[in-house]
């Protein structure tokens, strides 16, 4: 049997948020429905409401803010995130990601933040959102709050968000010209599959690296401790084997069916070869 739900999709936020609240916990956001829509079918969810945020215009925007931010609405789909001159421009490990998430039909339907709130510890956007240090603004029918994305993760598919908010959209601070950044992913086939590893790698315009990994811990995670050490560390050319010979120190990834926990820390290391050694030769 199919499941039975309230299908409503409200025209402005107010109206969204004032569903929200008293229905909270009984309630499911729908964006792309790429994740939920999987779930419902599964019956691994079943919401009473299930509250479309496609309607509502002022989420569909992509672009510079004050300062040289870049908002990205909740309602940006991965394709539009992948085509935006303004992320290839200032944040191509974003653009990168975006263009390695499933399909491309796939990519016209799912959202940017639909990827965070999901919370996989495998989401390809995680890492490249979290190298450019992004924040994730929240909104509720009682206001807004902003937090860091590495604070938002809280597990395996869990994040801090309360049921009755909603994510707004993300502010990614502004960057430097000059600034270089890149995604690589191992998957096991390219189109229809989360990554085995992802790696996100950022050169900002003071020549310090910005790491993050997806698919090794219960949360896509900034790897601090590979940052200490290459910003402490003069340039050399053994300075990218360092790189991944510490990477495999710091994750602790597990097997599951996508790959065995030794697998994923070789490719770890791998990947982050590659990025280190890119970043040097292009910086
Ligand atoms: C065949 C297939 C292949 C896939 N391949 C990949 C892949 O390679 N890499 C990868 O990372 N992912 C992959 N995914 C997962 C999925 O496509 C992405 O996570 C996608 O970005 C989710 O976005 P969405 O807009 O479809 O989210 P939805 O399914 O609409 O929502 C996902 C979750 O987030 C919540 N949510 C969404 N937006 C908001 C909001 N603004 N505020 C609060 N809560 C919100 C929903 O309630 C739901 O719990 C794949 C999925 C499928 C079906």
């Amino acid at each position: 049997m199919d499941s039975e739900f309230v299908y409503l999709k409200p025209p402005s936020l107010s109206d969204l948020l004032k569903h929200l609240e008293p229905w909270g916990e009984q309630s499911k956001v729908l964006a792309g429905g790429t994740d939920l829509l999987v779930l419902l079918r599964r019956h691994s969810l079943s919401p009473a409401y299930v509250v479309d945020l496609k309607g509502i215009e002022e989420l569909q925007r992509l672009e510079e803010v004050e300062g040289g931010d870049v908002f990205l609405g909740a309602g940006i789909t991965v394709n539009e995130a992948a085509h935006s001159g303004l992320v290839q421009k200032r944040y191509k490990a974003v653009a990168d990601a975006a263009n390695t998430l499933a399909s491309y039909q796939l990519r016209n339907r799912a959202t940017v933040v639909g990827n965070i709130c999901n919370a996989s510890p495998g989401a390809d956007l995680a890492g490249p959102l979290l190298v450019f240090d992004a924040k994730v603004q929240i909104v509720s029918a009682r206001g807004k709050r902003e937090v860091l994305l590495q604070d938002f993760f809280a597990g395996v598919k869990k994040t801090i968000l309360r049921p009755q908010e909603l994510v707004y959209g993300l502010i990614l601070p502004a960057v430097a010209a000059g600034e270089r950044s890149l995604y690589l992913k191992q998957a096991r086939i390219k189109g229809h599959d989360l990554g085995i590893v992802g790696v996100a790698a950022r050169l900002d315009s003071r020549k310090k690296f910005h790491l993050a990994m997806s698919s090794v811990a219960p949360t896509p995670v900034r790897l601090t401790r590979l940052e200490t050490l290459l910003n402490d560390s003069p340039w050399s050319p053994e300075l990218p084997e360092q790189a991944a010979e510490a990477v495999r120190e710091e994750i602790r990834p597990i097997s599951d069916v996508r790959a065995s926990a030794a697998y994923r820390s070789h490719m770890a290391g791998v990947l982050v070869k590659r990025a280190i050694r890119y970043l040097m030769e292009e910086g």
